[in-house]
């Protein structure tokens, strides 16, 4: 199962996003430490950490920490959630996420991520957070 998450990641760094997985002890490591490893087109970043780490093997799921390094670039910000949501159902990971931007995104791989589980309804929530 985490072969799919491994493919995720590196389907987002396709994308310009620094993507990396089991980073730093914790979150603020990790948001301190990720630009080190910035690829020069990259315009965001998306990882999960230590502890992170621990609970997905119990678990099968994990939250991702994500963000743009052109702080307060809503446009970017915008793209870039749509991008993780997107590259992970493309690998049939389900997401669960309220659509703000100061929480972190849980992907399930527990799961096989069928289109249908994402309802038009909840798809439309999210989108209308985004486009505030
Ligand atoms: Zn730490």
């Amino acid at each position: 199962m985490k072969k799919k998450l491994r493919k995720m990641f590196r389907d987002l760094r396709k994308h310009n996003i620094t993507a990396r997985m089991n980073f730093m002890c914790c979150q603020s490591c990790g948001v301190n430490c990720i630009s080190e490893h910035k690829k020069k087109n990259d315009y965001g970043y998306v990882f999960y950490h230590n502890q992170d780490n621990e609970g997905l093997k119990e678990t099968n799921t994990t939250y991702v920490s994500w963000g743009v390094f052109e702080e307060d670039d809503k446009n970017k910000l915008k793209e870039l959630s749509r991008t993780i949501i997107k590259v992970a159902e493309q690998n049939y990971i389900k997401v669960n996420w309220n659509g703000e931007s100061s929480r972190r995104i849980e992907l399930d791989i527990s799961k096989v991520c069928l289109e249908s589980l994402y309802t038009e309804a909840h798809k439309r929530r999210i989108l209308s957070k985004l486009s505030k």
